[in-house]
C-alpha cells in the first residue's frame, strides 16, 4: 500500500498555489446557478492539524501557508502603528497595501477554519470545495480516496458536515472510478486531479484518465497538479497535457510556483542535501476566462512571500 500521507504536507507553498487557483476557478463556476459537479479524484484524508504530529515533523505548512498568514499579521500590525502616528498629526491616512484578491481570498477561506489567533487546521481540497459550495443544494462533490486510513478519515470528517446528498466519498481507484460519472447529468463540472506521485506510473496514468475524460465530456473544467521536479515524466506531463488539449481543440492554462532552487547542496560535514520540493504546477484545460489574470497577481505575490533563495519564482501561460 501506499506510503503518502498528505498529512505531512498540509498547507506546504504547493497547497498555497493548488488551493488557490482551484478557489479562484470555483469562485468562478459558482456564479451561475446551474448545477455544477465537483469530482476530487485524490481527495486526501480531508482535514489536517498543523500543530499534529505529522505536520510538526515536516514543517512544510510553515514555509506556505503560515508564512503567508505571518507576514500579514506583520503587514496588518505595521499599517496600525502607522495609522495611530499619522493620526495623531492628523494627516492623510496611509494606504494599506493589500494581497492580490485570490491570494486574500485563499487565506481568508483557510483562517475560517481557525478560531482566533491561531492557526492549527488545514482544510484539504474537500473541504475547501465544499465551503464554495454552501448553499447550493444542487450540486454534487465527488470524493475518491484510495488509502484505507484516509479514507476512514475522510468519511468521519465528512460526517461532521451533515451535507447529506451533496457529498459521497468512494474508497476507490479513481484513475478507474471516474469514467462513470462523465459526462455529469447537468453537463457542468469540476474535476480536481491531485495524485501523490508516489508511484512513477502516477503521471502515465493521469494521462490517460485526462484523455478519456476529455473525450467523455470535452466542456468540462480538469484541473492537475504535478510537481515540477528532475524527473523525465515530472517535466513531461504540463507537456502532454498542452498537446491533449490542443489536439482536442480546448483552451489550456499552465501555473506554476517556485520557491527555492531545485539543485542538490552540501551540508558541513559534506553530506548530500535534497533540497525537497522546490516547484510545482497546475494545468488547467477549459480553464475560466478570469483565471490567468487572478493567477499572475496571486502568484507574483506568493513567490515573493514564500521565497527561500532567489531562485523563487512563477508562470502563468495559457493557449485555445
Ligand atoms: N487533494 C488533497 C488536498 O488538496 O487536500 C490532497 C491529496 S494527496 C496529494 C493524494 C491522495 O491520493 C492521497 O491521500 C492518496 O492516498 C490518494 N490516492 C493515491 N492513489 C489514488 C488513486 N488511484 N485513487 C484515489 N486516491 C488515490
Amino acid at each position: 500500500m501506499f506510503s503518502y500521507r498528505h498529512a505531512f504536507h498540509a498547507g506546504n507553498h504547493a497547497d498555497v498555489l493548488k488551493h488557490t487557483a482551484l478557489i479562484a476557478v470555483l469562485r468562478h463556476m459558482t456564479q451561475k446557478d446551474t448545477a455544477l459537479n465537483v469530482f476530487d479524484t485524490h481527495a486526501g484524508a480531508g482535514l489536517y492539524r498543523l500543530d499534529g504530529d505529522y505536520a510538526q515533523t515536516s514543517g512544510e505548512a510553515a514555509d506556505g501557508y503560515l508564512r503567508l498568514i505571518s507576514k500579514q499579521n506583520e503587514a496588518q500590525a505595521l499599517l496600525k502603528q502607522a495609522q495611530s502616528a499619522t493620526k495623531s498629526v492628523a494627516t492623510k491616512k496611509p494606504e494599506a497595501a493589500p494581497l492580490p484578491a485570490a491570494l486574500q481570498d485563499y487565506l481568508d477561506i483557510v483562517a475560517s477554519f481557525n478560531k482566533g489567533v491561531s492557526h492549527t487546521v488545514y482544510p484539504g481540497s474537500p473541504f475547501i470545495i465544499h465551503s464554495l459550495l454552501q448553499g447550493r443544494d444542487r450540486d454534487r462533490l465527488k470524493l475518491f480516496e484510495l488509502h484505507p486510513t484516509d479514507a476512514k478519515t475522510l468519511r468521519a470528517n465528512i460526517a461532521q458536515l451533515d451535507a447529506g446528498r451533496l457529498i459521497t466519498v468512494h474508497q476507490e481507484d479513481s484513475f478507474e472510478g471516474l469514467k462513470k460519472f462523465l459526462p455529469p447529468p447537468s453537463r457542468r463540472a469540476l474535476v480536481l486531479c491531485d495524485p501523490s506521485y508516489e508511484l512513477k506510473t502516477d503521471y502515465a496514468r493521469v494521462l490517460d484518465m485526462m484523455t478519456d475524460a476529455v473525450k467523455r465530456f470535452a466542456t468540462g473544467t480538469y484541473m492537475v497538479w504535478y510537481p515540477i521536479i528532475p524527473r523525465p515524466e515530472a517535466h513531461d506531463l504540463p507537456r502532454r497535457l498542452k498537446t491533449l488539449a490542443v489536439r482536442e481543440g480546448r483552451p489550456w492554462l499552465n501555473a506554476s510556483l517556485t520557491v527555492k532552487s531545485s539543485k542538490l547542496t552540501t551540508d558541513a560535514e559534506g553530506e548530500v542535501v535534497r533540497p525537497g520540493l522546490p516547484a510545482s504546477g497546475v494545468f488547467v484545460i477549459n480553464p475560466p476566462h478570469t483565471l490567468k489574470a487572478a493567477l499572475k497577481d496571486a502568484l507574483g505575490a506568493a513567490a515573493k512571500l514564500l521565497a527561500q533563495d532567489k531562485n523563487q519564482g512563477f508562470e502563468v501561460e495559457s493557449g485555445g
